[in-house]
């Protein structure tokens, strides 16, 4: 039987990326029966919504998603529809393997680490308040002189449900995934509530894992200086939404950057799929910019649904394009386009 997958299009490069990666997820011989659903500033043009409600219905139906990049404007507009999938389907963990392949120039070549980012707490949750506002002045008055007077205020916040499900998620990966080690990153010298909970919690949930995952914390203003001399020391790291955030595109520079970056949102039992990198539109139509971040979030949802054999040749046919640089778009040195790209990929599966 064939597995129902959602197929986001996104806007900018998104139609053109998620076309190929579909072409090329067929061809592993997986039979996905696609459905395919609209997001992002085109839809919006027509139906007056970046997300319209069948597209949400879909994601949440089939549990399923490939997506496509989505635009956000910035400062006006809608807010990011990223965003909402995510909190609407209560996607909580942001996955995001970097690994260094053959003939992706990058400083490192022999990256292989996990990125685990928390997706639904932290500055993220959206409570702010605009300076010189009743709400923001009641903080302030809270805060004893600590906050300066007609400041503007982003609430962070941690839950210990929140830090839990994550960390749990990273050791489970690391157990599932044959990984060594398991490293919390947070900034608990300073801020002894919030990421001072997150390591509280993250060494009781080491404890269940004792003797299979090792567990390690590191701050996160020493974690970047130490990623970037001694990446190799590092294997699956957990953090909180904001850290994470930033750290991942860090972890994407040490392997090539954001054009060969996978990913994947994960809840309890829904996943979307998707590449690091956004909607690049001003090579929109253009068939021009790289297939392989979303091929490899193809390949992470094909691990996702147990096709193993099928994930495995999928990644060994991206690395062999890429390592003989015949068939490469213009950010890995070549000429080729989206689709010939795709196509290259599809000869080696044969
Ligand atoms: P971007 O990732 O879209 O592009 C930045 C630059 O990176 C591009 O100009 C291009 O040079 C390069 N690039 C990106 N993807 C590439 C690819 N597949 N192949 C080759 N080169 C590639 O980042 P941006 O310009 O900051 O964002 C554009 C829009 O995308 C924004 O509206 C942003 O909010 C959105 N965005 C969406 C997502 C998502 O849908 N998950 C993620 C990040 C950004």
């Amino acid at each position: 039987m064939a597995y129902k997958v959602t197929l986001v299009r996104g806007d900018g490069t998104g139609p053109e990326l998620t076309e190929v990666t579909a072409k090329v997820i067929d061809a592993t011989g997986v039979k996905i029966d696609w459905e395919v659903v609209e997001a992002g500033i085109d839809i919006m043009e027509k139906e007056g919504t970046p997300l319209p409600d069948k597209t949400l219905k879909s994601i949440a139906k089939n549990k399923i998603a490939l997506k496509g990049p989505i635009t956000t404007p910035i400062g006006t507009g809608f807010r990011s529809v990223n965003v909402a999938i995510r909190k609407e389907l209560d996607l909580f963990t942001c996955l995001r393997p970097c690994k260094s392949y053959i003939g992706v120039k990058s400083r490192f070549s022999d990256i292989d680490l996990v990125v685990v980012r928390e997706n639904t707490e932290d500055l993220y949750a959206g409570v702010e308040f605009e300076e010189k506002t009743d709400e923001a002045n009641k903080i302030i008055e809270l805060s004893k002189g600590k906050i300066r007077p007609e400041s503007a205020i982003s609430i962070k916040s941690f839950s210990e449900f929140g830090c839990e499900r994550i960390v749990r998620f990273a050791f489970d990966y690391a157990v599932k995934n044959n990984r060594k080690k398991v490293t919390a990153v947070a900034k608990a010298n300073i801020m002894k509530c919030t990421d001072g909970m997150f390591y509280r919690v993250a060494r009781e949930v080491a404890k269940d894992y004792e003797g299979k995952i090792e567990y390690e914390e590191r701050l996160i203003d020493n974690m970047c200086m130490q990623l970037v001399q001694k990446p190799e020391l590092y294997d699956v790291i957990v953090l909180p939404n904001l850290y994470g955030d930033i750290l991942s595109d860090l972890c994407a520079g040490l392997v090539g950057g954001l054009g060969v970056a996978p990913g994947a949102n994960l809840g309890k039992d829904c996943a979307v799929f998707e590449a690091v990198h956004g909607s690049a539109p001003k090579y929109k139509g253009l068939n021009k910019v790289n297939p392989m971040a979303l091929i490899l979030s193809g390949k992470m949802m094909l691990d996702y649904l147990g096709e193993f054999d099928a994930a495995k040749r999928l990644e060994k046919a991206v690395a062999e394009v890429i390592a003989e640089k015949k068939c490469v778009t213009y950010d890995l040195g070549g000429t080729a386009g989206t689709s010939q790209m795709g196509d290259a990929i599809i000869e080696k599966l044969k």
